[in-house]
């Protein structure tokens, strides 16, 4: 639909050489600090180093994937400020905190704004930490949940389209976990089906150098199964909840698979 629109090119809107999100780094070409992966339709906002929201460009505004811990607001204000566009939809990779802390601020800022979440999750952000018919008996809900007082306008199921964005089902760190394809460029936005801090791991493995996800994780061979989902989706670029992003990031998917299964 929208690669029609962009006519293949790589951004909606033309625009001069800005100042990277922070204001610190000259950025080359659109959206791209030196050195980073080319997310052409994306910014990456970080809090601590390593935890990630996104602003995703579509033709009538921006996306924001996850609004990161609580006090991340204006974070995410200046963020959308300097690329000078609305948020007009609110994504939730899942309801953890550290996704959601933020949500109930920025829809303050953003009343507009569609607010997204699984069923599944939207009990989770309501507090509700019942199970559901069929769920593992050895699954335990995990991680932090401060709620949100803020109530999603739209319940995500998987193959939903979201402007640009495909909702991948992904359940396993939490049991309504999803995540979102870029259908143009095959940015998979995976929550914390993956992580990239300290390298590429699920969260369905023990991982030293990262171990607060899987910690967190509800369920861990259904997150495996849902890893390996992601991984079948081939995608271009990993964009994670915790660490950078990864281009070509298929063969550390498929060692990161190998090292939970
Ligand atoms: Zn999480």
């Amino acid at each position: 639909m929208t690669a029609q629109v962009y006519g293949g090119r790589p951004a909606p809107r033309a625009a001069a050489p800005r100042r990277g999100m922070m204001g610190a780094l000259p950025v080359r070409g659109r959206h791209t600090h030196v050195g980073a992966p080319t997310m052409p339709f994306a910014r990456r906002i970080t809090r601590f180093g390593f935890v990630n929201g996104y602003l995703v460009e579509e033709p009538d505004g921006l996306t924001l994937i996850d609004t990161m811990v609580s006090g991340s607001a204006p974070r995410i204000r200046t963020a959308a400020a300097a690329l000078g566009r609305p948020i007009v939809r609110i994504l939730l990779t899942h309801a953890h905190g550290d996704h959601a802390g933020s949500l109930d601020a920025v829809h303050a800022d953003w009343p507009e704004a569609e607010v997204c979440i699984s069923a599944r999750d939207a009990r989770l952000l309501r507090r509700d930490l019942g199970t559901e018919p069929g769920e593992p008996p050895d699954a335990r809900i995990r991680g932090s949940l401060p709620g949100a007082r803020t109530e999603p306008a739209r319940l995500l199921e998987d193959g939903d389209r979201i402007g640009s964005l495909e909702v991948i089902a992904s359940p396993g760190h939490t049991p309504g976990h999803v995540a979102f394809l870029d259908t143009r460029d095959r940015a998979l936005y995976c929550g914390d089906a993956y992580t990239t801090f300290g390298g590429v791991a699920t969260t369905a493995h023990s991982n030293w150098l990262f171990p607060l996800a899987v910690m967190a994780t509800w369920h861990r061979s259904t997150a495996l199964a849902s890893a390996r989902r992601l991984r079948d989706l081939d995608p271009a670029l990993l964009a994670p909840g915790h660490g950078r992003p990864r281009e070509r990031p298929a063969p550390a998917m498929d060692r990161a698979i190998a090292r939970g299964a």
